[in-house]
């Protein structure tokens, strides 16, 4: 299939259009000047049934730059509306300031939103200009396809698109697009929209489209928004222990940029952790450290808190508070297990928390870098130099081992096949700030290549990369320098 000529449904749109502008508003995207291709994301395409020759073709380029002018043919495109809290305050109505819509494409019975991200300003902009700097845009690229390759849910994305489109930002940059994909663009926000207007039938109406197209099993069932709201627990739940397990710092987990489905949203100023540093904040502009790495967990609770506020109408009190209950739980256990699995543990037995926790002591006092020692470990034995020679506490550390020699003593596994399971657990790459800048930083210059090895080696982290050795080590001094805000 080549994109540009496919029909694209557009369920969102023929479910709203007829009441106006009260769920979206129609827009046409101002196409990018000069576009160029930085990368297609051949992996993705595949996986939606998209040609790779396709991907190479100046049609899909027009159309990834924003210039659809009738291709694909079905396409109608929109901008949805929500509101949401930022940093705890509730700021009304955001809205889709620079995310496009442009209709679905269906896959082996799912149905995937194709939006452009960056493609000019839209009804929700406020004073900005709906663009995209090729900078954060990268970011967003590498990093949505390296969360997903890490297993953890999130939205996708199927090509970057550089330009030659002014922004003006703190200094001028080149525009950019990314396009986004995912099987739902809903946000927690997006009912506290109709939720705080007091427009309990949008509230519904919204609930009934997430469940038609994204949960076709419940239609019929009598408790369906319970059971879209419980879902939506469960899986924040098991995205944030992911994100925790894996050392993501998201950076703006405001209720706008919360999914209905649980995946990871809207990558702006996220990091991953070089040292383990609870405390961490990724976000230069978050001052008090609400979303820093600790709390992410506490915050995922009070954005759910915040979207069952807003789904007050569709059921009783005790069913809201019945579904937000089972967040602590889910994210507990699987936190347990996941942490288990990293240390090569097949079972967690309830011991393992301490022996966890003591580790997690260990790697903040002694600065070791999360993804280094994880990887590690694998090579486990009680004499190995390499593992040990990474605290300065070395005493502190013999001391933890021998606790984690016996426990590993209990299980039958042989050491390489620890080692196996552990290395299908503990990513050799993330991308780590400083990798991204660099790719950044040769991109601005015209030079893609780096932006598409980063791509190849973050779609499979856990395996070698010899091509990037250079990325599996420490972060250079200079990485301590970098800081990202919300300016994007
Ligand atoms: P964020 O905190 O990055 O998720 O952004 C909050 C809201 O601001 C979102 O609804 C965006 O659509 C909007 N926004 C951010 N940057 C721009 C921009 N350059 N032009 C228009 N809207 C924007
Ligand atoms: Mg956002």
């Amino acid at each position: 299939m080549k994109l540009h000529e496919a029909q694209l449904r557009h369920t969102f749109f023929e479910t709203f259009k007829n009441q106006g502008d009260l769920h979206l508003s129609q827009v046409v995207p101002s196409g990018l000047q000069e576009p160029v291709l930085v990368s297609a994301n051949a992996q993705f395409a595949q996986q939606l049934g998209i040609d790779a020759d396709n991907l190479n073709s100046p049609e899909f380029l027009k159309l990834m730059a924003g210039h659809i002018e009738g291709e694909p043919s079905s396409t109608n495109p929109i901008a949805l509306v929500y509101s949401g809290h930022q940093f705890g305050v509730w700021a009304g109505q955001l809205g889709d300031g620079r995310a496009i819509t442009l209709g679905e494409l269906e896959k082996d019975g799912a149905l995937w939103d194709i939006q452009l991200k960056g493609a000019g300003s839209t009804p929700y902009s406020r004073l900005a200009d709906g663009r995209a700097v090729l900078r954060s845009s990268i970011r967003e690229y590498l990093c949505s396809e390296a969360m997903h390759n890490l297993g953890i849910a999130t939205t996708r994305a199927l090509a970057l698109v550089d330009s030659q489109t002014q922004v003006y930002r703190e200094e001028v940059e080149s525009g950019a697009t990314v396009c986004r994909v995912a099987q739902s663009h809903i946000r927690f926000g997006s009912f506290e929209h109709f939720h705080y207007r007091n427009q309990s039938k949008a509230v519904k109406a919204l609930a009934d489209y997430v469940i038609q197209r994204n949960f076709p099993q419940w239609v019929n069932q009598e408790n369906k928004y319970y059971l879209m709201l419980e879902n939506c627990v469960l899986k924040t739940a098991k995205m944030i222990a992911q994100w925790q397990s894996v050392g993501f710092n998201h950076g703006v987990m405001n209720t706008d940029n919360m999914s209905i489905i649980g995946d990871t949203i809207d990558y702006g100023p996220f990091g991953f952790l070089d040292a383990y540093d609870p405390e961490h904040i990724c976000n230069h502009s978050d001052a008090n450290g609400r979303y820093s790495f600790k709390n992410q967990p506490s915050v995922g609770l009070w954005n759910l808190n915040a979207l069952a506020t807003s789904l007050t109408s569709l059921m009783s009190n005790d069913d809201l508070i019945r579904a937000l209950k089972q967040y602590e739980p889910k994210f507990i256990h699987q936190f347990r297990h996941i942490m288990a699995s990293k240390i090569g543990l097949e079972e967690y037995q309830p011991d393992d928390e301490q022996l966890i926790n003591q580790l997690l002591e260990l790697l903040q006092i002694n600065n070791v870098d999360y993804t280094i020692f994880f990887r590690t470990l694998g090579e486990f034995t009680q004499s190995n130099q390499a593992i040990r020679d990474q605290f300065i506490d070395r005493e502190g550390f013999d001391a933890w081992a021998k606790k984690y020699s016996a426990r590993l003593a209990q299980q039958s596994l042989t050491d390489q096949q620890r080692q196996q399971n552990m290395n299908a657990v503990n990513p050799k790459y993330v991308l780590r700030n400083y990798m991204a800048q660099a790719s950044i930083a040769a991109a601005q210059k015209g030079d893609y290549s780096e932006v598409n090895l980063l791509l190849e080696v973050l779609q499979s982290p856990f395996e070698e990369h010899p091509q990037a050795e250079k990325y599996a080590g420490l972060p250079p001094d200079w990485a301590d320098q970098l800081s990202v805000s919300c300016s994007s």
